[in-house]
């Protein structure tokens, strides 16, 4: 097949001859460049980086995520980890996980994000998938990876609520689509107040990464989790200093312990007063549509110390506001795996 022209996919089928479809590569060697290529193609091109989520859904056929042209930027020089006392952590968008895995600087400062990190997927993806890819990566719902016309290809229905949600689909509720952010360092991300910088066409800005990950954002007409139009890319990550005496922690639950998405997931950043917790933030994944701040958990934390006690109740009010679905399989019993990862994330701090 010649480039932009593929097989014509019907609704939970995957592509007839399961290979990715021939498109065209477009090479960037600045961040200025990529999103030129990007503006210049529309929305038939797509970045990819290290490719691990954008080539399987384009092997799989899923019609909405199937671009003409790739813009490949794992060339550019955005493969770093910078730290300093006044900075922060500085990471480069095509940065490897396996490299924040690694760091010692972020073993020793953000424990929490060296710790998700470790958790993603095997060695092999963790080696090729790339920091923003981790955070883009669309959702693997199975209904939208085997290219149902759901919300996120293009459809109106989301099928996870019908259908079998005890995997892939929120525990908080949702509103077009229920699929859960799928990534595990966002989550940290999220629990340490991260910015990404984004490159556009009018330059570059920064954002929150709570702003970037919305839950539901239409962008072009689709249904996405992330709120990037389709000319801008992510440049780097920022994370500020962590605050004196603050301590972090990450706690994943999976199906399969070599690797897995999260059934549910915590992130835990608490600052002390000598035992006393004066700043909390808790944050988890795999449950919700985007990382799920527990506020009420978060509240309830601070002015106390953490005890068996303390961190039992922290735990049970981070899913008192849960919405399981009841339609379809259900996924009710997330709720406790989500408390559980509370509770250890806290414990681990204790
Ligand atoms: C078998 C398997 C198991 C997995 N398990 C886990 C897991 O347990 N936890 C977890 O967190 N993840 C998991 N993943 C997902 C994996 O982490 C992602 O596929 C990977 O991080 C994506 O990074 P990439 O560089 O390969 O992205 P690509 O595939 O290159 O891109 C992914 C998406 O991000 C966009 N993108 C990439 N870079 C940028 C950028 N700089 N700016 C804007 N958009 C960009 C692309 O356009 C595309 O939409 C798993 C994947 C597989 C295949």
């Amino acid at each position: 097949m010649d480039a932009g022209q593929w097989d014509i996919i019907e609704g939970g089928k995957m592509s007839s001859n399961n290979e990715v479809p021939k498109y065209g590569l477009l090479t960037a060697s600045t961040p200025e460049e990529a999103v030129s290529l990007l503006t210049q193609y529309g929305e038939q091109a797509r970045i990819m980086s290290g490719g691990t989520d954008l080539l399987y859904l384009m092997k799989n056929g899923v019609v909405s995520k199937t671009p003409q042209y790739v813009v490949d930027i794992s060339g550019l020089p955005l493969n770093y980890v910078n730290y300093s006392a006044s900075d922060g952590l500085r990471i480069g968008a095509t940065t490897p996980i396996a490299t924040i895995a690694s760091d010692p600087n972020i073993a020793q400062y953000y424990a929490v994000l060296s710790q998700a990190a470790a958790t993603v997927a095997a060695p092999q993806i963790r080696n090729q998938g790339t920091a923003a890819g981790d955070v883009i990566q669309d959702t693997w719902c199975w209904y939208l990876r085997n290219n149902y016309p759901c919300w996120q290809n293009g459809g109106n229905v989301c099928y996870g609520v019908l259908g079998d949600n005890r995997y892939y689909q929120s525990i908080f509720g949702g509103r077009l689509t229920f699929a859960v952010n799928p990534g595990d360092t966002p989550v940290a991300y999220y629990a340490l107040d991260a910015e990404v910088t984004v490159q556009g066409p009018g330059g570059s800005s920064t954002m929150p990464i709570s702003q970037l990950l919305p839950g539901e954002a239409i962008v072009g007409g689709i249904v996405k989790e992330n709120s990037l139009q389709h000319n801008e890319m992510i440049t780097e990550i920022h994370v500020p200093p962590p605050p004196a005496n603050s301590m972090s922690a990450w706690y994943k639950v999976r199906a399969r312990q070599s690797f897995d998405f999260a059934l549910a997931s915590a992130a835990a950043v608490l600052t002390f007063n000598g035992s006393t917790i004066s700043h909390a933030s808790l944050v988890l994944g795999g449950v919700d549509v985007a990382p799920h701040r527990a506020t009420a958990a978060e509240s309830y934390l601070v002015g106390n110390t953490l005890t068996t006690t303390t961190i039992q109740e922290a735990a049970a009010k981070a899913v008192a506001d849960a919405e399981p679905l009841t339609t379809g399989t259900g996924n009710s019993f997330r709720v406790f795996l989500a408390q559980g990862a509370v509770s250890k994330a806290l414990t681990l701090l204790s």
